[in-house]
């Protein structure tokens, strides 16, 4: 009379354990059980054994990693950044007059402006005594303007 043995009837199957060298969740052969407990498995992977972990993927409540993320400071993201800034400042200043540019003007921090050739932008600096950077939607711009009024 044939028999399977309850205990190890997992042996030989495959289950999704984290394997200790490479790192990761992989799928695993079980080697051995302890009762109805994973005890050890076989990375497909590597083809190393060791004992069973549990896939780090699936995370207990309560027990999740506050994850960081990294901020991009290549040229590219500073690129990207510019539009994105001034989709904010757009915002920030839709309620804000439009001004139409003009080498004679009277610009303050935060004037939205349009430029015949770059478009909408926000005067974002001022630089003394007659010069003010505009932010436009790809491009920062040093324009002349009238100066700083007394
Ligand atoms: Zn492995």
């Amino acid at each position: 009379m044939a028999r399977t043995n309850g205990a190890g009837s997992n042996v030989a199957k495959e289950t999704l354990a984290y394997c200790t060298s490479c790192k990761m969740d992989l799928n695993h052969i079980v080697v051995a059980m302890k009762g109805d407990r994973i005890a050890k498995v076989q990375c497909l992977t590597c083809k190393k054994e060791h004992v069973y972990k549990a896939p780090k993927g699936v995370t207990e409540p309560g027990k999740a990693k506050p994850t960081r993320k990294k901020k991009e400071t290549t040229a590219e993201a500073t690129a990207t950044s510019i539009e994105a800034e001034w989709e904010k400042l757009m915002t920030s200043h839709k309620d804000a007059p439009l001004k139409s540019y003009t080498t004679k003007g009277h610009f303050i921090l935060g004037d939205k402006i349009k430029h015949p050739t770059f478009g909408e932008g926000i005067v974002g600096k001022l630089i003394y005594p007659n010069k003010i950077e505009v932010i436009f939607r790809t491009d920062l711009k040093i324009l002349i303007y009238g100066g700083q009024q007394q």
